[in-house]
């Protein structure tokens, strides 16, 4: 029997070790119930989800974890499912995750759409997980984040977590994987199309999409700029020599998608060898500790309605030029501190 919770989602009446088992033998209805454990916002849901969390820590299993980010029209959904449809071919089994921005404004999601990787959601060797709609862009990594656990468990070889290059999305994915591909198209000037510095410190490959028909030589002259720019750029200690760079690719034509993926595992295989991997998982599992703490007691503070009162005539202060935010904060800290 499914029960509705606060958000309209449906999360089945079942118990933690069903589910945790459901999850660990990688049943596919198993594994979507549990993403929607999590995602949902009631206390009960919650407390339900840690355990099945926790139960699956035991697996050991280790997945690829594949950031991959591009802005909207970069061929994306494209390159996920000719990428997806080549990795199952191989025998490799590939979980698609979202984490999207625009999905926690109303509106809808730009990566939410299901009539995405037609293909790709068809096969058995698949799963893929439109971003989940919450509040927060926070509330949506931190519960993605969740979700590649549960792929992980459930005996994925592959977790793509897709984003799309707005706010904060990047760094967030990026926290979460163990390699971060950015895709570009082919740009039309000789300018490094207005790329972010920090995307490009956090990719460690860069697709340049499209390299087909009339677009070839555009995108020719985008990969050297980039593999230009990329010389610049301090080496990092996680990188092997050639690292980070760019590459030709064409998700329509399946192109260059083998040699994109011979890369990925070379690199990952480097870092295993030098421990830069697991190192990088290390970090990132206290990075989300000190997340949830920081959302957590956030939470328990608004949950607090004197508190909360007190935020909101502070943040009203704030708004009318009365005190400055580090101020308005101190105080608040300071009442907290003092048990008032
Ligand atoms: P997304 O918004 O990043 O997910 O991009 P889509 O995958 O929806 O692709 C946007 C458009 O670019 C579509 O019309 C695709 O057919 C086209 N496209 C994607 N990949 C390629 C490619 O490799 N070559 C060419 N020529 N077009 C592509």
């Amino acid at each position: 029997m499914p029960d509705e919770c606060a958000e309209g989602c449906l999360v089945p009446v079942m118990n933690v070790s069903e589910l945790a088992d459901g999850v660990k033998n990688g049943q596919r209805r198993a594994l979507a119930r549990a993403i929607t454990l999590i995602e949902s916002g009631r206390a009960d849901h919650r407390v339900m989800a840690t355990e099945v969390l926790q139960t699956l820590k035991g697996t050991q299993r280790q997945a690829l974890r594949i950031g991959l980010s591009g802005t909207p029209g970069v061929g994306k959904s494209t390159f996920i499912e000719s990428f997806g449809m080549m990795l199952t071919g191989q025998g490799l089994r590939v979980a698609v995750l979202a984490v999207d921005p625009s999905s926690t404004r109303s509106g809808g999601s730009i990566l939410g759409d299901k009539t995405r990787m037609e293909r790709l959601s068809r096969d058995p060797n698949a799963f893929i997980r439109p971003s989940p709609s919450q509040s927060q862009l926070g509330g949506v990594a931190r519960r993605t984040r969740e979700a590649v656990m549960l792929c992980e468990a459930a005996g994925f070889d592959v977790v793509l977590i897709e984003t799309v290059g707005v706010g904060q999305s990047e760094t967030m994915v990026a926290e979460m994987s163990d390699l971060f591909l950015l895709l570009l198209a082919p740009a039309g000037g000789d300018e490094l199309q207005g790329v972010k510095r920090g995307i490009m410190e956090i990719a460690d490959i860069i697709l340049v999409n499209k390299a087909d028909g009339d677009l070839k030589p555009a995108a020719m002259r985008t990969c050297a700029d980039y593999t230009g720019a990329l010389r610049l750029l301090r080496k990092r200690a996680q990188d092997p020599e050639g690292f980070p760079k760019a590459m030709l690719v064409s998700a329509l034509q399946e192109d260059g998608l083998l040699q994109a993926w011979a890369e990925m595992q070379d690199l990952a295989d480097w870092r295993k060898t030098e421990g830069h991997w697991q190192a990088n998982r290390v970090r990132q599992s206290r990075h989300w500790f000190e997340e949830e703490v920081r959302y957590g007691l956030l939470a328990q503070l608004q949950e607090d309605p004197v508190i909360r009162a007190q935020m909101q005539h502070l943040g009203q202060s704030v708004a009318q030029g009365q005190t400055t935010p580090t101020a308005a904060a101190r105080k608040l800290l300071n009442q907290l501190a003092q048990g008032k």
